[in-house]
């Protein structure tokens, strides 16, 4: 079996630019996937890659075709796919090409916008959920500012768009799903679906944590519309170029299969009355094994885990427990502190200590927090053994975790405690 580590170095695009079908198109790993077309008359590329992989992605273009690009494609305006314009845009300069026109939907503007309106706070949040891969902290993983905005916009919830460029056939649809601005692409005569993210080649980032909202059934029937084109090659967002008819329909498939699942039973439970616990526990318990076992869902980006979150928010508030006591809650430091004047910190710190040793990682978490979040009523000993041990389960859940979403945000709070642990310790 392949291991999560080399399964995300695929993800992450680090594999080899190669030609494919009848070796005029192009599929470019680059974080997330570009993919080119070549007709004599110029090139069609459907997504950018970041900014960080943007000259490698353009030279590997260029060692494939010199001919000039009429036609840019954003399946959705996330960075990974939006933002690695500037070494396309030097080259039209310098050799005074035409600008080419760019593709977009409209909500894909309103992203841009927004992007400039959160600038600090979205820099921060993919600093968080990319902890892992970005390194170089004094370069920003977006510029806000430097956004290439679309010439041509598809415009409302049923849009398409078709163009030709010599003689060859473009179809794009818009459709919702990770995101409102995403666009796909048929080629007909070469039977080429570029998905952009629809597919990512892991289980559907529905449920980002950091993130607004996702449209699970809108995302659902979205593959389901690909499945009709019948295509031979699917160029995922992220991950490896899918090849031959059977193999882009079990990928379309169990994918659809699986959001409508996800979508299904929350709705049904919903209607039933239940409130999220209930709902998220029942989910776990009823994951198909099918849908368990799957390349193509596997945890590798984002999960089934935070689908649920994110299915059940689609049409529900923020009150999800049913309890009163949630409505208006106190402080939680404060509960702690309640916590520990009726018990001693001793049996709160023994009996995370037995639930560690029971391999029950989760509820040893909360009984820790009790210690730790009502530090002002504990001994400072207590306090570094309870910070110590919730490290210790933080990074053994790390390296359990396949998710690497998941595995980012448990990661960061394991070093804010040794930096912590390091303070107390002076
Ligand atoms: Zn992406």
């Amino acid at each position: 079996m392949e291991d999560s580590a080399s399964s995300i170095s695929k993800w992450f695009g680090l594999l080899p630019p190669r030609k494919f079908c009848d070796d005029k198109c192009y599929f470019i790993p680059g974080m997330a996937n570009s993919t080119v077309f070549e007709t004599n008359k110029g090139l069609v590329i459907f997504d950018l890659p970041t900014k960080q992989n943007a000259m490698k992605t353009f030279q590997a273009i260029r060692k494939f075709t010199t001919k000039p690009v009429k036609y840019l494609i954003y399946s959705h305006g996330h960075f990974d796919h939006a933002y690695g314009s500037e070494p396309f845009i030097k080259e039209i300069k310098e050799k005074k090409w035409e600008i080419p026109e760019i593709i977009a939907h409209e909500n894909c503007i309103r992203r841009f916008e927004k992007y400039k309106l959160l600038d600090k706070y979205h820099e921060w949040i993919n600093r968080q959920q990319f902890a892992s891969v970005i390194r170089d902290t004094t370069n920003q993983t977006i510029d806000p500012n430097k956004a290439l905005y679309p010439t041509i916009i598809l415009r409302g919830n049923e849009s398409n768009y078709f163009f030709t460029l010599d003689g060859l056939e473009f179809e794009l649809y818009h459709d919702k799903g990770e995101t409102d601005d995403s666009i796909w692409l048929w080629v007909p005569e070469k039977e080429i679906i570029c998905s952009g993210d629809l597919i990512l080649s892991s289980f559907p980032n529905i449920g980002n944590p950091y993130k607004v909202q996702r449209y699970p059934k809108d995302w659902a029937i979205a593959l389901d519309k690909m499945l009709e084109k019948g295509a031979k090659y699917l160029a995922p967002g992220h991950g490896q170029l899918i090849e031959g008819k059977e193999n882009v329909e079990d990928a379309l498939s169990i994918t659809a299969e699986a959001l409508h699942f996800v979508h299904d039973e929350i709705v049904k439970r919903l209607n039933e009355g239940k409130w999220f616990e209930d709902i998220y526990y029942e989910m776990l318990e009823i994951f198909p094994e099918k849908f368990r076992k799957h390349p193509m869902l596997k945890p590798i980006y984002g999960c089934y885990r935070f689908a649920i979150h994110a299915t059940y928010r689609l049409y529900h508030g923020w009150y999800d427990s049913g309890n009163p006591t949630d409505l208006f809650p106190a402080r939680k430091k404060d509960v702690a502190r309640e916590f520990l004047i009726i018990a001693n910190e001793s049996k709160y710190l023994s009996r995370a200590r037995l639930l560690f040793e029971e391999g029950k990682l989760q509820l040893a978490l909360h009984v820790l927090d009790i210690l730790i979040l009502g530090e002002e009523e504990v001994s400072r000993e207590t306090l570094i053994e309870a910070l110590q041990l919730k490290f210790k389960i933080l990074k053994k859940k790390v390296k359990q975790e396949p998710s690497f979403i998941a595995k980012n945000i448990i990661n960061n709070a394991a070093n804010q405690i040794k930096d912590k642990l390091k303070i107390i310790k002076k």
